[in-house]
């Protein structure tokens, strides 16, 4: 079953918002207008003028309302080590500060971790994420009880005596049950699987979980050359850059989405466009990880299918994609030193389509056969004045509007956030868990 059609609210209801931001290619808004629902999808949406006859319920929708952010990689439970290890370069803050640390989760640990991610992700207007970490039943049970859409990927990982404590074959293999069990599960969650990097597992992994995806056609995600440093020994041995080494195993015949993707050449970006590679940029993660800035213009230009993530909470250190929204114009703009670069239709498309895409789900704009995944933002802000024409509501989403404006948030039809609250996650008591919980794992580790 594909997710998104099971367990939906029926009874079409009516949106009728100050304006609509579809989010479509185009920029197109309708101000004001309607986006009808019913089953879980869009049926309508258009003007108020020339809106079709309605009997269901009508939701005033004062502000605006627009497409739900899609997160395009993240390690959301690690909500559970916000704040560990700052300071560190990515070498040294896996080996040292998170790794140990993850060896001592539990399976509720984690169930905690991703319920206070859902949480705050849903608070701000994310209604899908893309998940890689381990005890991915207890990932999937969260964003089933918070009615977060989700693609869970399983790690994947290879690193003796520091990692969960699993080789990669029984983790891959696990991955793959999950996919039967829990794929399409209350039409919120896509499986896939997420070999970790290349320079974390041999290349005999990296092939075997291209192969299982191919097989299970789903999407393979990997981090790829998040630093400069990463893959030089790899790089020494094969004689090619790791996406060419990727290409030569087969690997990138599968669907992939590439995590990062900061230190590419030339050849790597025209090789990710054959190949429809998609890109998950993480700006502020790399930012903050002094990883580096990764050339979105040229990947743009390119062709290739870019989407926003926050990465973890532990390097970020939210998951407020909003945030990534203005950074990554931002950042490309300066890189170009060119303010004519990333309009603000293609920002927003970055968090909203382009994440879709690269997940290769159903939503990310709003229009007749769509996921009903929308967000009504509060225009009533002096972040919002003035509003001349519609191109500045656009303007403002991207350059001066922020995840407090947040009002309400559909999943699938269904209401998750009511007046900025989130009300299909217990925050307050998420809260107490993930507090309790990380101590635990700092004690564990002698902090
Ligand atoms: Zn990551």
């Amino acid at each position: 079953m594909p997710a998104g059609d099971e367990g939906c609210p029926t009874g079409r209801t009516r949106l009728a918002a100050g304006a609509v931001v579809t989010g479509d290619a185009a920029g197109s808004i309708w101000r004001p207008g309607v986006v009808d629902i019913d089953g879980g999808r869009i049926v309508h949406v258009g003007p108020s003028s020339s809106a079709p006859e309605h009997h269901g319920r009508t939701v005033a929708c004062p502000g605006l309302v627009m497409p739900g952010l899609v997160n395009t990689h993240g390690h959301s439970p690690m909500t559970l080590l916000r704040g560990v290890g700052e300071g560190l370069p990515l070498d040294r803050w896996l080996r040292h500060a998170i790794w140990p640390r993850e060896a001592h989760l539990t399976p509720e640990d984690v169930f905690w971790g991703m319920t206070l991610g859902c949480g705050e992700m849903l608070r701000c207007g994310v209604t899908t994420s893309c998940e890689t970490y381990f005890h991915d039943t207890a990932v999937v049970d969260a964003v089933v009880e918070a009615g977060m859409r989700c693609l869970v990927t399983p790690g994947i990982l290879d690193i003796p005596g520091t990692g969960p404590g699993r080789g990669w074959r029984a983790m891959l293999d696990a991955a793959g049950e999950l996919h039967a069990e829990a794929d399409g599960r209350a039409g919120l969650v896509s499986v896939g699987l997420g070999p970790h990097a290349a320079y974390t597992l041999p290349v005999e992994a990296l092939t075997a979980a291209g192969r299982l995806a191919r097989e299970l056609d789903t999407i393979l995600t990997i981090h790829l050359a998040e630093t400069a440093s990463e893959d030089h020994q790899l790089q020494a041995e094969h004689s090619m850059t790791v996406p060419a080494l990727l290409d030569e195993i087969g690997v990138l015949d599968a669907r992939v989405l590439a995590a990062h993707a900061v230190w590419l050449t030339d050849a790597d970006i025209a090789l990710l466009a054959e190949r429809r590679v998609a890109v998950a940029h993480c700006p502020q993660s790399n930012a903050k990880l002094g990883s580096g800035i990764a050339r979105l213009v040229d990947l743009l230009q390119a062709g290739v299918t870019v989407g926003l993530g926050t990465d973890g909470p532990a390097s970020n250190n939210d998951l407020d994609l909003w945030e990534e929204l203005r950074l990554a114009p931002l950042l490309a703009r300066a890189r170009a030193a060119d303010a004519s670069v990333i309009d603000a239709v293609s920002a927003f498309g970055l968090a909203t389509r382009g994440g879709a895409a690269a997940l290769g789900i159903d939503a990310g704009v709003l229009a007749p056969g769509r996921l009903a995944d929308v967000v009504h933002v509060r225009t009533d802000d002096p972040r919002f004045v003035p509003v001349l024409a519609d191109a500045d509501l656009m303007a403002h989403l991207v350059w001066s509007s922020a995840s407090h404006l947040v009002a309400d948030v559909w999943v699938g039809g269904r209401q998750v956030v009511a007046a900025g609250v989130c009300t299909s996650v217990d925050t307050v008591e998420a809260a107490r868990q993930v507090q309790a919980r990380a101590a635990r794992l700092a004690a564990a580790v002698g902090r």
